[in-house]
């Protein structure tokens, strides 16, 4: 359907571009051409009108990029080249590979015209410099998940709120992870028949899988509270989660885990900002807080901040600065400097502004900082750009893992942690992921992750073959160890015994083919340490003190997830103390 679709445009484009060619009316400096560029997730296909001699129109006939994250080039960088009368423009940072393709599709439209462009004088537009002194009640720094809660209900309670973001689009780590968000006792698990599930159950598994170094009165009020934050995105901010469908993450008990449409974090995030925008708060995109301002009392009164000219604003704060700037997970230096072993040998999944800039600021005002050693690594991430692999997810229903041997060498469902370590400790450092269509229809990420499946195809880090002989060639796995594993394995689902590794979600038999083989590293995802908050998410200093003024909710946190975060915990844990950071400045 989607396919005859695209036909069908291109068709008519191509019947208009002909069409309006013919007509006569195009002169030698004018006319529409299309052009393909390559994006991140496949062709991007433009189409270019320029009137006497100047660019336009911009027009996306074909593209599959991340909705979130093409935003800006669709948009700003596209008028930035009308402007300009030029593709010879600079990229969107955090959407490198977005723009490349747009930019490319557009200059394969220029050169296709024959039509020599001169390029427009490269002023910064006027209407874009604001005040360089913004005074608000509540400044939020940061917009992922805990930054956007936060916010909405700061708004709520009556105050005028303000987001500032370095980045050019919203959303942080949490846009890109799969937005999974563990709720024991929600409405799924009633629709599934699930039953035993409790707040006592999720707050032992979060405790024990961080080796019950979280701080328990905090872990107790994510769990508490995590059905509570899971109805709010539900029903107040209008997110949709599957109806019938949820993931048992490593080192939970039960199926918990509520997938949102997509099964990624942008129906999340587009849903948070559409309600920031419902409440009109400002969003300040490109704008980086550099440094805390305090009072001759101490009192944290605002941001120091810059645009993307470098140029000084100063964001006042009346009542509170909140910041949710997230981890540390691409800034390679700060990694060494609290764990030497997570350096350049690392890639991570995380977005480019998780630089752990919050925890700094907060640290140069006398925060304390706690756990700062305890960084995860997501164990199935892909090995040439380390982004985390959602395709993956049929893990939690059934996929084994695999060395180049052929063997299973840990328990897929265990903690991230265990996973991670276990495959390092293998022939290359990597490992195979296998599952089949059975499984497949379980997970359904084939469908809700097309894109990366065919980028996997295309980098030839996943194959799909009718037989395991052949899926193992492919990789040159060990046929014949391979064919050995999946005997057990298929013995074992009989059974309902793993046992060699007692996976704790039962064995799916493997005896079907197709196969799919995808190979994997771990990769840098979350850093667990941060500062140290309370229950009302107050930034506490050396003598556990709060520090007046100043809040912090989300993934700069340092109390919550102990040595190690299980999988769905984070979205939980960043709407649950977001909006209680929201509240509490709120006045409420
Ligand atoms: P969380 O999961 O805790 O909400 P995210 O990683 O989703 O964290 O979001 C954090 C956001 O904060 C990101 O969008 C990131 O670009 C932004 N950010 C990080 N440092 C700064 C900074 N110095 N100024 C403004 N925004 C920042």
């Amino acid at each position: 359907m989607k396919q005859k679709l695209k036909f069908l445009i291109v068709g008519l484009v191509t019947v208009l571009t002909i069409a309006g060619c013919s007509s006569g009316n195009a002169a030698k400096d004018s006319g529409t051409f299309e052009g393909s560029g390559s994006g991140k997730h496949g062709d991007i296909k433009v189409e270019v009108a320029i009137k006497e001699g100047k660019i336009d129109k911009i027009k996306v006939l074909e593209q599959d990029e991340n909705k979130v994250l093409a935003e800006p080039v669709y948009t700003e960088l596209q008028e930035t080249i009308i402007a300009d009368n030029s593709a010879d423009v600079d990229v969107i940072s955090g959407s490198t590979a977005t723009s490349e393709g747009y930019i490319n599709a557009v200059k394969d439209a220029l050169k296709k015209s024959g039509i020599t462009l001169v390029a427009a004088g490269k002023d910064k537009k006027e209407k874009d410099k604001i005040d360089a002194e913004q005074t608000f009640d509540v400044v939020v720094v940061g917009s992922g998940g805990a930054g956007f809660s936060a916010a909405i209900e700061a708004s709520e309670a009556g105050k005028k709120v303000a987001i500032i973001e370095k980045m050019p689009t919203v959303g942080g780590n949490t846009l890109l992870s799969g937005g999974e968000m563990n709720a024991p006792g929600n409405w799924v698990q009633k629709n599934l028949g699930i039953k035993g599930d409790s707040v006592e159950s999720f707050y032992e598994d979060t405790m024990k899988g961080g080796d019950n170094i979280g701080d328990p009165k905090m872990v107790r009020i994510m769990a508490e509270n995590a059905l509570d934050s899971a109805e709010w995105l539900k029903d107040e901010i209008k997110v949709e989660f599957l109806e019938d469908q949820l993931f048992q993450f490593g080192g939970h008990t039960y199926k918990r885990a509520l997938i949102p449409i997509g099964h990624t974090g942008a129906e999340p995030i587009s849903k948070l900002k559409a309600k920031a925008d419902e409440l009109k708060i400002p969003i300040f995109l490109n704008m980086k807080a550099n440094e805390l301002i305090q009072d001759d009392k101490g009192k944290v009164t605002g941001v120091k901040a810059q645009d993307s000219a470098e140029t000084a604003i100063t964001f006042h704060a009346n009542d509170a600065v909140i910041l949710t700037t997230g981890g540390f997970g691409s800034n390679v230096d700060m990694r060494k400097k609290y764990n030497s072993e997570y350096d350049e040998r690392y890639l991570s999944t995380d977005s480019e502004g998780t630089t752990g800039d919050g925890i700094v600021m907060a640290q140069s005002v006398g925060a304390a900082l706690t756990n700062m050693e305890s960084i995860q690594t997501y164990p199935i991430a892909n090995p040439k750009t380390g982004m985390i692999s959602l395709l993956a997810d049929t893990r939690f229903d059934g996929a084994i893992l695999v060395n180049q041997e052929g063997t299973r060498f840990v328990e897929e469902l265990d903690r991230r942690d265990v996973i991670s370590k276990a495959i390092l400790a293998q022939t290359g450092k990597y490992c195979y992921q296998i599952w089949n269509d059975d499984i497949d229809a379980i997970s359904k990420t084939k469908e809700a992750h097309s894109a990366e499946y065919d980028e996997l195809i295309k980098e030839k880090l996943l194959v799909k073959a009718d037989t395991i002989e052949e899926a193992a060639e492919f990789f040159d796995i060990d046929v014949e160890g391979l064919k050995a594993t999946l005997k057990k394995v298929n013995e074992y689902a009989k059974t309902g015994d793993d046992k060699d590794f007692h996976h704790r979600g039962g064995l799916v038999s493997l005896e079907k083919g197709p196969y799919y083989i995808e190979k994997a590293i771990p990769s840098v995802h979350h850093t667990m340490g941060g500062v140290v908050i309370n229950e009302n998410t107050e930034v506490l200093d050396e003598k556990g003190n709060a520090i007046p003024g100043l809040y912090a909710a989300g993934e700069l946190t340092g109390v919550i997830q102990g040595a190690n975060r299980l999988g769905g915990n984070a979205i939980t844990d960043i709407i649950t103390f977001g909006r209680i950071a929201g509240k509490t400045a709120g006045g409420l």
